[in-house]
């Protein structure tokens, strides 16, 4: 599979699986606007709304999370994204429990994505420099675990719904060599608007890095974002 031809692959629908407010727009956003521009229909899963996520005592864990699912509904509608699924987890306490690996099916067979977009779960150091969140970690193993093969089985959950395929999982933040450099260029001013949308989280120095990485990954000649792809289901061509 060249890398152009997932350059240019657009489904008709996929769904992004995340732990925190703000991972997508970090992440995928640029992909998700290229996406929903031709059509697709993408929904966002938040598996936790962020309520640990600051440093100012003004805010509760309540107040904090409502301020956050603000953002990052403002932050989707930049991208074409109208539908968000919150799941309030504990934000910093997500594990990879059977009980988050059946919410995920839950909206799988829900939503029916063709594509899944989640973090890639082997992902824990980054150089020097970082360790990847235990909740990016917990998130992405249970969503891959629900992908394959939990969702297709009709005996497994099937209160929950008709059993689903999932055609393909992206992951992005991966360490392995990317199968699909996206090009980005038509929807980087999206994805920097999307990000600074989370007003509680990202300052314009922050906004100025993620754009870096864009060009960074796309070896200063376009900007791109990188994922690696699980085809559960050859694509037809
Ligand atoms: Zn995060």
């Amino acid at each position: 599979m060249s890398t152009q031809n997932n350059n240019d692959f657009v489904p008709t629908s996929a769904m992004v699986i995340v732990a925190h407010p703000d991972d997508i727009e970090f992440g995928c956003a640029g992909t998700v606007t290229k996406w929903t521009k031709r059509g697709a229909k993408v929904v966002y899963v938040l598996v936790t709304s962020g309520n640990g996520g600051t440093h100012d005592a003004q805010y509760t864990r309540e107040t904090i999370a409502t301020l956050r699912e603000q953002e990052q509904t403002a932050a989707a509608a930049i991208c074409g994204v109208t539908e968000i699924e919150f799941l309030h987890y504990q934000d910093g306490e997500v594990m990879p429990t059977l009980e988050l690996r059946k919410d995920l099916v839950r909206m799988m067979r829900k939503h029916k994505p063709e594509v899944v977009i989640a973090m890639d779960p082997t992902l824990v150091f980054v150089q020097n420099r970082y360790i990847n969140h235990p909740d990016h970690r917990a998130v992405a193993t249970c969503t891959i675990d629900a992908c394959f093969p939990i969702v297709s089985m009709p005996l497994m959950y099937p209160e929950l719904g008709e059993a689903h395929k999932v055609r393909e999982v992206w992951m992005n933040f991966t360490k392995d060599p990317a199968d699909a450099y996206v090009d980005i260029s038509e929807t980087l001013d999206q994805k920097m608007e999307a990000l600074r949308q989370h007003k509680s989280q990202v300052d314009d120095e922050t906004v100025k890095m993620v754009r870096t990485w864009a060009l960074e990954e796309g070896r200063g000649i376009v900007p791109t974002e990188s994922f690696k792809i699980m085809f559960i289901e050859q694509r037809k061509q």
